[in-house]
């Protein structure tokens, strides 16, 4: 970062303002004490997602918060607990260290993070994402959830007689 007015590279941050496309810095120069605005992209990584049909695109972190999201309608969970998932998710998926990675796997990274959060969310984003052949294993994943906890049983009964219609 160059100091538009003298081209000095040192310069302290006056203010960082975050939004989920870029990171602003308000600079002030060391040298001449001018004040300017950086933008940083946040950059998303490069990597390829293979989806269940066999088609493959580009990594998307606003497809991802986007599917968190419908999971979490009317939950009560906030943008930042949702923005936290989707960095965990990032974070996981870059560990990895491989060029591509299967949308399932991604989806099972969320659930993990969202288990945490909401179950309601979590049995929402399952039956999604985890795309449950058959009745019987949704159930066994909900029967699974019923053995944890009295107030688990309770949302996810709530949640499979919905589903159920
Ligand atoms: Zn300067």
């Amino acid at each position: 970062m160059l100091c538009p007015v003298c081209n000095s590279n040192k310069s302290r941050v006056v203010e960082t303002r975050i939004t989920s496309e870029y990171i602003r810095r308000r600079r002030e120069c060391k040298l001449c004490q001018s004040r300017y605005t950086t933008y940083e992209k946040i950059a998303e990584p490069t990597i390829l997602v293979i989806k269940r049909n066999g088609s493959i695109e580009k990594y998307s972190r606003d497809k991802i918060t986007n599917g968190i999201l419908t999971a979490c309608r009317k939950r009560n969970i906030s943008q930042e607990v949702i923005q936290e998932i989707v960095n965990s998710v990032e974070k996981e998926i870059l560990k990895r260290k491989k060029k591509s990675i299967k949308s399932s796997e991604i989806g099972k990274l969320v659930l993990k993070h969202l288990k945490k959060v909401d179950i309601v969310a979590y049995i929402r984003f399952a039956s999604v994402y985890l795309n449950f052949t058959d009745l019987d294993s949704f159930k066994k994943q909900i029967e699974k959830l019923e053995q944890k906890s009295h107030k688990t049983n309770y949302n996810s009964k709530k949640m499979f007689i919905s589903i159920k219609g």
